[in-house]
């Protein structure tokens, strides 16, 4: 694959050679159907449009001097991981650059100060894998992990499975490299535990979603190796129920998971692969150390909350092919037809009133929505399903995804919890944020890109 794909005539004169300039001649190709892949993210429902060139830097020195060069044309960034995302963030845009990160890979492991340098195009699960060969640990669990950047992950402070009782994202970055709208390169944090000189400003870059800088490395930190789990399986006949073990469980111990499928979700994984979940309204996955009585703090929460079976495995295999089955939910559903795929949170006391608000929403607008989530998170992931070829059933999906953030705001939550806000739920940030927020969020935008040109569209 070549270095810079031209997929468009449009781009101003000039622009396209200063590109080939920058980041070396090699390969040039003017076939747009080349850049198909780097048009569109996992967000079904946002349109990509026809970016001016794909763009594949090797180095952070390429990467800003491919900034300095869009910047001085005037012409938009949007910076791609591996297009994993669920909210639009690194679709295409019509007239505007695609700064894909995927040859920058490289990761090193410092195992004496527990410590990963990864250039942020490499894999999260490479980096998990090179954390383990050297005896160490890179908890950060999205569903998605074998096929999504670490950058991305940076750049949405993507969550995932373990995060219950590990944390997200951005409690593992110790640094971050980041190419700013000027083409100037910092270095924010270092490698010390500990370290409060100054504003703590990489944070404000992690979740930022690519319209403030470009991710060009992170410094990232390793544990020791998750000690055993036990997993623990419970069906429920009521989904709320299920929902108020979740509450249980949350307020006496951290579980290192604790995941929900409700029916429609259960039908679609067991369509596709048939792990013997059953017909159950509601199922419950937690994993807890097997050391101490954690298995029996979760088992008689689960019980007392009415659950209709409840098992539990210490065998590695068996529990991984539970959670597997959990992190398949989503391309299972996808395969019934289109999906809406929704990312709100709740404080945990909340979330049997959003789980009910969630089926009552379906029922009145007579639309499936499945729902799975990081239960002990309190974060859901309803997905709205819909047959894209009816403008009308399309136009209902959308009416039902607003209404349901709507719901969560309701329940003193929040429109997303790990995938970002990118173009699917920008109109609606102002309503959780309100106008002060918002303005404060617009003048740091415009501080560190007053014109506009990196992933427009995000959040404003
Ligand atoms: C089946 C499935 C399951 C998923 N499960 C989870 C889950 O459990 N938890 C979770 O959090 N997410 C999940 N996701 C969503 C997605 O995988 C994450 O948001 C992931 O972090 C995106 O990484 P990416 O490399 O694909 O980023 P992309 O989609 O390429 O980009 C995402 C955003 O990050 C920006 N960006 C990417 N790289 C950089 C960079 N280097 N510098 C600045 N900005 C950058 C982009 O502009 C865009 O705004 C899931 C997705 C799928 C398809």
């Amino acid at each position: 694959m070549p270095r810079v794909v031209v997929v468009s005539n449009a781009a101003p004169p000039g622009f396209i050679d200063d590109l080939y300039a920058a980041v070396g001649h090699a390969a040039v190709v003017t076939d747009p159907d080349l850049a198909l892949r780097y048009r569109f993210d996992r967000a079904g429902t946002v349109e990509p449009g026809s970016p001016v060139a794909v763009v594949r830097p090797a180095s952070t020195a390429e990467v800003a001097s491919v900034v300095r060069v869009a910047a001085a044309h005037g012409i938009a960034i949007i910076t791609r991981g591996a297009g994993t995302g669920l909210s639009g963030g690194s679709a295409a845009r019509d007239g505007a650059l695609t700064l894909s990160l995927d040859r920058m890979r490289s990761i090193h492991i410092d195992r004496e100060s527990m410590l990963a340098v990864v250039q942020p195009g490499a894999l999260n699960a490479e980096v998990k894998r090179e954390a383990a060969a050297n005896g160490l640990w890179y908890p950060p669990d999205p569903s998605s992990f074998e096929i999504c950047s670490i950058g991305g992950n940076l750049a949405t402070n993507a969550g995932g499975l373990c995060c219950v009782r590990y944390g997200v994202t951005t409690d593992y970055v110790a640094a971050l490299e980041v190419v700013l709208a000027d083409a100037r390169v910092v270095r924010l944090g270092g490698r010390t535990v500990k370290d409060v000189a100054g504003l703590d400003l990489k944070r404000l870059f992690v979740g930022s979603e690519g319209a403030l800088g470009v991710i060009t490395e992170a410094t990232l930190r390793l544990r020791p190796p998750q000690p055993p789990v036990a997993t623990i399986a419970a069906t429920f006949d009521d989904v709320s129920a299920a929902g108020s073990a979740v509450c249980a469980v949350v307020g006496a111990l951290r579980p290192s998971a604790l995941e929900l499928m409700d029916a429609g979700a259960i039908r679609a994984v067991e369509a596709v692969r048939s792990v013997g979940l059953g017909d159950a309204e509601a199922v419950l996955l937690a994993q807890v150390r097997v050391e101490g009585d954690d298995r029996g703090t979760v088992v008689r929460a689960f019980e007392a909350a009415g659950a209709t079976y409840v098992a539990s495995t210490d065998d590695a295999d068996e529990g991984e092919l539970l959670m597997g089955a959990r992190r398949m939910a989503i391309p299972c559903v996808e395969r019934l037809g289109s999906v809406m795929i929704e990312d709100v949170g709740v404080p945990i006391p909340r979330i049997p009133d959003l789980l009910a608000a969630v089926r009552g929403i379906s029922h009145r607008a007579g639309i499936a929505v499945p729902v799975i989530g990081h239960a002990g998170d309190g974060n859901f992931h309803p997905l709205v399903t819909f047959d894209a070829a009816d403008r009308d059933a399309a136009d209902r999906a959308q009416a039902v995804f607003d209404e349901i953030m709507r719901a969560a705001l309701a329940l003193g939550g929040t429109i997303t919890g790990e995938h970002g806000v990118g173009r699917l739920k920008s109109h609606l940030l102002a309503d959780q944020l309100g106008p002060d927020v918002m303005d404060l969020t617009r003048r740091i935008k415009a501080a560190l890109d007053p014109n506009g040109l990196l992933n427009p569209g995000t959040w404003i």
